[in-house]
């Protein structure tokens, strides 16, 4: 069994609201949303953060994006708009060690971010 709490989201050990699916990536609902929409997009493989990717990631990297337009394709953010974001380390807020997109959307978001 997987110590990492997104691996076990993955192999469902861990319930999550699954938004999206594909053979690369999971997309789910923030359990502490803090936007309407906000929801995760995770690939199945674990790497820890974009700060971690080897170069031979760059497809898992980009399935990462793909599977961020289709989470928002499908939540209906595409007309207004919304932000995808990657946290890395402690300065960022990182929390979780398995590498995750934010997207948010639904509301004005503030730039720059806090
Ligand atoms: P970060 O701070 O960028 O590492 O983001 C981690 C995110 O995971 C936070 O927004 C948390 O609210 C979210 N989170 C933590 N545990 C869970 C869970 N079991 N299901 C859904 N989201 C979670
Ligand atoms: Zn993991």
């Amino acid at each position: 069994m997987s110590s990492c709490l997104f691996c076990r989201i993955v192999s469902r050990e861990i319930p999550a609201e699954i938004v999206h699916e594909n053979d690369h990536v999971l997309a789910f609902r923030d359990l502490r949303p803090v936007a309407p929409t906000h929801v995760l997009v995770i690939p199945k493989r674990h790497v820890a953060a974009v700060r971690e990717a080897e170069d031979t990631d760059v497809e898992l990297l980009g399935q990462v994006m793909i599977g961020a337009r289709d989470a928002a394709r499908k939540l209906g953010l595409v007309a207004g708009g919304y932000r995808v974001v990657m946290n890395n380390g402690d300065d960022a807020g990182q929390t979780v060690f398995h590498l995750h997109a934010h997207v948010l959307g639904g509301r004005t978001l503030a730039w720059p971010p806090g």
